[in-house]
């Protein structure tokens, strides 16, 4: 059964992702996405739009997972991130996700369960080309997560009661949002984003230990 794509994103062509995945992986991450899209505010929305289709385009599926989010699960996310039982979460009203202005997303691999090895950097590539003012939360260990940089949250914290109440207004229920999809622990992510990085860290330990047993033995 074909998912409902209100939002275009089977945004099919000749690299198409739905000639790589299995189609029950294609629907699960476009009613997924179709979700967390709908909780986002409109600017933030048309970015993750774009952004969904053209990896989808390029052969990529995109599974986001999460978009909107309440004070309440902030805080429920921070408390766990503070016990260190939970991602990189920041507090109530200081994450963009607070006022529907960042996803958390995956590129799903080619079967559709897991993460693609490289994949999130392939969307913050796509992202710079095609100059959507999303920001990459790769810079701060944070890779699955995008926000829109386009107002600072200090400017949207004197705005965030007028936000929930339109979304209120929508009818869209936020907090329903369970499954978090395919998850890689913090040490797999890091080898599947920074595998150069760490084979260079690697070698260079190697060398550096050969060239202190060499001295030793030269003494
Ligand atoms: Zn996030």
């Amino acid at each position: 059964m074909a998912a409902t794509d209100p939002y275009g994103l089977k945004n099919s062509g000749f690299m198409s992702a739905e000639n790589y995945y299995p189609e029950e992986a294609v629907n699960r991450a476009v009613s997924m996405s179709t979700y967390v899209i709908q909780g986002l505010d409109q600017q933030t929305r048309e970015m993750a739009i774009e952004l969904y289709r053209d990896m989808f385009y390029l052969g990529y599926l995109l599974y986001m997972f999460s978009g909107y989010r309440s004070f309440d699960k902030q805080l429920a996310l921070y408390e766990q991130y503070k016990q260190g039982t939970g991602n990189i979460a920041a507090p109530p009203g200081d994450s963009m996700h607070n006022y529907g202005r960042a996803i958390d997303l995956m590129v799903l691999d080619f079967s559709g369960e897991g993460q693609l090895p490289g994949g999130l950097k392939k969307v913050n590539q796509a992202n710079e080309n095609l100059n959507i003012p999303f920001k990459w939360g790769g810079s701060f260990n944070d890779p699955n997560h995008y926000w829109n940089d386009t107002v600072p949250v200090s400017e949207l914290k004197k705005n965030s009661i007028e936000y929930v109440e339109w979304l209120e207004e929508t009818g869209w229920q936020p907090d329903i949002v369970l499954d978090d999809g395919p998850k890689l622990s913090g040490l797999a992510l890091f080898w599947n984003e920074q595998k150069e990085v760490a084979i260079t860290m690697v070698i260079g330990l190697a060398v550096l230990i050969m060239i202190f047993i060499a001295s030793i033995y030269n003494d």
